[in-house]
């Protein structure tokens, strides 16, 4: 690198905070964040200048390694792609398209030549055993956002600079920086939001760091968000409280909402989430008297048996309420590079369900099987059998479910690359 300032982004999560790096003599003399960043405004955290000692750790990878009897071993570029090629075609002609399976982890949305190159390349593999991070972490999110506003990727964000009062079901923005909402620097814009005299309100099973900041925190039994949500429906219904604003002209059978809230009365899922009806009453109250508020949930609400009815009654309240793509509510983003307009991520809005994994039959969502199914599909024998993988950014031993179950199973393979 040029002697300078070089002006990137930070890509280790989704806040995507503006950095300037500072460079002599082809090192790294400093990392800050970038003032002049319209998105973060020069916030960055600890990890950002952790950058560098990624940058200059001396087992950084340089060159591929491949594996051999007397460890691993460098070789150049060409020649691993040589070899990647060959036996990925060496285990498709044998063994036919789907014994080749594929795992994307997070950090493939986070880069640039990562989202124009793998769909393309998965594409070329033509394997039906694909796999991601995304049945770890925000599938519901996605169902719902394809079930209700036509697009697996359109989704709603909490206007969090112009609202009132933000409820923070299961997610913790002061540790992600705000998943699936892009919020770098949330402890400022939590104090500029208290500033203008709005609250937050947090429910989750743990008091977490975003709690602590809370102006009211209320502990909820795991895996009852569910009825939490429906509880607050009922309330809203029972106290004539529902008014969709503009959202009216978008939404139909909300009837149907209210009939199936009925009998979860807010006395009725008391006992099983852990929240006094008073405070669940209250809370619908709050939403629905507020005139910039947002409700938003993230992993704690999604990554459980009742995620998909979750997340979809998170947006319910917000619609209930008007507070759906309404100022300081939940918003629909203007993006620069507009990827649904643009029929981008392969110009699907989102399958679920058009055909199921050979040993599970577990569902599809949009061309993937739950991670949670990868060693079932490389350790049963049959048809379709994986016999080689790829894992592009993604650790799946790590971040799926039963990971040692998985380890075993991979060192079984004919062959893997990551
Ligand atoms: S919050 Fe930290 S890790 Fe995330 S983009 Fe900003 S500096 Fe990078």
């Amino acid at each position: 690198m040029e002697n300078g300032t070089h002006y990137r982004t930070c890509h280790l999560c989704e806040a995507m905070c503006g950095v300037a790096i500072e460079v002599r003599d082809g090192h790294v003399t400093s990392i800050k964040g970038d003032e002049d960043d319209p998105l973060s405004h020069g916030h960055i955290c600890p990890k950002a200048v952790a950058l560098q000692d990624l940058h200059e750790d001396p087992e950084r990878l340089r060159k591929p390694v491949r594996r051999t009897t007397d460890g691993w071993q460098e070789m150049e570029w060409d020649e691993a792609f040589d070899l990647v090629a060959s036996r990925l075609h060496r285990v498709r002609k044998e063994h036919g398209r789907n014994s080749i399976g594929a795992y994307l982890g997070n950090p493939n949305v986070h880069n640039h030549g990562s989202l124009v190159a793998t769909m393309p390349f998965l594409r070329a593999l033509g394997t039906q055993n694909r796999f991601s991070a995304t049945s770890n972490d925000q599938l519901p999110h996605m169902l719902a956002s394809l079930e209700m506003f036509g697009h697996q990727i359109l989704f709603p964000i909490p206007d969090i600079d112009r609202t009132d009062l933000f409820i923070c079901i299961g997610a913790n923005p002061m540790a992600s920086n705000g998943s699936l909402m892009t919020v770098p620097d949330f402890r400022g814009r939590l104090k500029a939001l208290k500033g203008r005299g709005g609250r937050m309100v947090v429910v989750d099973p743990r008091r977490t760091e975003t709690g602590k900041l809370a102006d009211e925190f209320h502990f909820i039994r795991p895996g009852t968000d569910a009825l939490l949500l429906m509880a607050m429906v009922h309330t809203l219904f029972e106290e004539n409280l529902v008014n969709l604003g503009h959202a009216e002209q978008w939404t139909k059978d909300v009837d149907l909402v209210r009939l199936a809230a009925l009998g979860f009365t807010p006395e009725a899922v008391s006992e099983n989430t852990g929240m006094p009806a008073a405070d669940i009453r209250n809370l619908a109250r709050q939403l629905a008297t507020t005139p910039r508020a947002a409700l938003y949930t993230r992993m704690g609400t999604s990554t459980q048996a009742f995620g998909g009815v979750a997340t979809w009654l998170a947006y319910v309240l917000n619609i209930l309420t008007g507070k759906l793509d309404s100022t300081g509510g939940m918003m629909f983003t203007q993006p620069a590079i507009d990827l649904i307009a643009l029929g981008g991520m392969s110009g699907q809005k989102g399958h679920f369900g058009k055909r199921f994994s050979r040993v599970k039959k577990l569902p599809e969502f949009a061309g993937e099987y739950p991670s949670s199914t990868i060693a079932d599909e490389i350790l049963t024998p049959g048809e379709g059998q994986i016999r080689a993988f790829v894992t592009v950014a993604g650790n799946p031993v790590l971040s799926s479910p039963n990971g040692g179950r998985l380890d075993e199973a991979f060192t079984g393979l004919d062959f893997m690359v990551s």
